[in-house]
C-alpha cells in the first residue's frame, strides 16, 4: 500500500477539488498504457490491486495525486501552472506539483517578459518601457531610470521616472541645471538572460505537447531529453530558441495550429510548437522546434539545415491533438 507518510489529504492540496478531478479525468485514459508501471510504484508485489485513478506531475514525473475508494491523496501539493507564463499573458494551464511550479517560477519563467520587452524595444514599438539604471559623473549614487519608445518610435530616456522617489543628488543636478553643461553618464540596459529564457520556452513547448499528446509524450525519449534540458542536465542541441517568431498578423497565419509538422523543407523533419505571447504593446507567436518521439539527434542536424537569416519558404501542417479538450 501507499506509504502513509508520503501522502497528504487532497483537501490540503491548494487547488479546487473539481479542477483537480477534471484534470485527472482528462489524463487518466492517457495513463492506461503505463498502468503496470504505476501498479509497481504504488503497491507491493502480491497486493490485491484496487481500482484507482492517478495523475502524475508531468514535469518531475515523481509527484502524484491518487484516488482510491473516493479517498484522494497527493504525494505533495499540486497547483495550476500557466504555459506560457502569466507574465506574457499565457492562458493555458497544466496541473503540476507545487515544487515544479515554484522552481520554474523562480528560476526562469519570469524572464519571458524581459524577452518580449527587449524585442519590442529593438523593434521600436511605441509604448515599450524598459527599466534601466543610470550613474551620472560627479553625482553621488546610481538611480532607477527608464527608457521608453514614444508614439513616433523615438527612444526617450527618463532619469527619474518615479517622481515620488527621493533622489537628492540627482534632483539637485536637475534643479541646478547642471545638464546644461557637458556631462557624462553610464546607463545600464539589462539584457534578457537568454539561457533562462530558453528554459522557459522549452517548458512552454513541453507542457503544450503534454496537453495535446498526454503521457506518451512525457515518457518518450524526446520528453526525457526536454526534462533534462529544464533541469540543466543537458543542453538543447538546436541553437535557436525560439526558432521563428511571427508578429505580423499575415505571417502568423502561416502557423495553422498549436503543434505543426514542418512539411517543407522536408529534410528538417521536425515539429514546431507555437507559443503565443503578449505584452501590453506587442504580441507574437514564438516557435520551439521539437523532434519526433525518438529523434533527438535531428535537433543537432538542424543547426546545419536551418539558416534563419535566409528568407525561405517554410510550410506548416497542423497536427490534431490526441487528448480530448478540457470539459
Ligand atoms: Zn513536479
Amino acid at each position: 500500500m501507499l506509504s502513509p507518510d508520503k501522502v497528504v489529504h487532497l483537501q490540503e492540496i491548494g487547488v479546487l477539488q473539481e479542477k483537480v478531478l477534471a484534470y485527472m479525468r482528462r489524463f487518466w485514459p492517457a495513463m492506461q498504457p503505463y498502468k503496470t508501471m504505476l501498479d509497481k510504484m504504488l503497491f507491493e508485489a502480491g497486493d490485491e490491486i484496487p481500482q484507482y485513478v492517478f495523475y502524475i506531475c508531468p514535469i518531475c514525473t515523481n509527484e502524484f495525486i491518487y484516488i482510491q475508494h473516493n479517498a484522494a491523496f497527493g504525494s505533495c501539493e499540486f497547483s495550476c501552472d500557466h504555459f506560457p507564463p502569466k507574465n506574457v499573458k499565457g492562458s493555458t494551464q497544466a496541473l503540476v506539483c507545487k515544487s515544479c511550479n515554484n522552481k520554474a517560477g523562480h528560476e526562469f519563467d519570469y524572464v519571458t517578459k524581459d524577452f518580449l520587452v527587449e524585442r519590442a524595444l529593438n523593434m521600436r514599438i511605441p509604448g515599450t518601457v524598459i527599466a534601466t539604471k543610470v550613474q551620472i559623473k560627479d553625482v553621488k549614487g546610481w538611480y532607477h531610470s527608464e527608457m521608453t519608445i514614444d508614439e513616433n518610435g523615438e527612444l526617450m530616456f527618463s532619469f527619474l521616472p518615479d517622481k515620488n522617489k527621493k533622489a537628492v543628488p540627482l534632483q539637485a543636478f536637475m534643479e541646478k541645471r547642471l545638464y546644461k553643461k557637458d556631462w557624462t553618464a553610464d546607463i545600464t540596459i539589462p539584457r534578457t538572460k537568454l539561457a533562462k529564457a530558453e528554459k522557459a520556452f522549452i517548458k512552454s513547448a513541453y507542457l503544450t505537447c503534454f496537453d495535446q499528446f498526454g503521457y506518451d509524450f512525457i515518457y518518450s525519449e524526446t520528453g526525457r531529453h526536454l526534462r533534462n534540458v529544464m533541469e540543466g542536465k543537458e543542453t538543447y542541441p538546436y541553437k535557436n530558441i525560439p526558432a521563428f517568431i511571427f508578429d505580423d498578423p499575415e505571417k502568423m497565419q502561416l502557423i495553422p495550429g498549436t503543434i505543426c509538422r514542418i512539411t517543407h523543407p522536408q529534410e528538417w523533419n521536425v515539429f514546431a510548437v507555437a507559443i503565443p505571447m503578449a505584452d501590453q504593446h506587442y504580441s507574437c507567436l514564438a516557435t520551439v522546434l521539437i523532434p519526433g518521439p525518438d529523434d533527438w539527434n535531428q535537433l543537432t542536424l538542424l543547426n546545419e539545415l536551418i539558416d534563419t537569416e535566409v528568407d525561405r519558404q517554410v510550410s506548416f501542417t497542423a497536427i490534431p491533438p490526441v487528448m480530448p479538450k478540457m470539459p
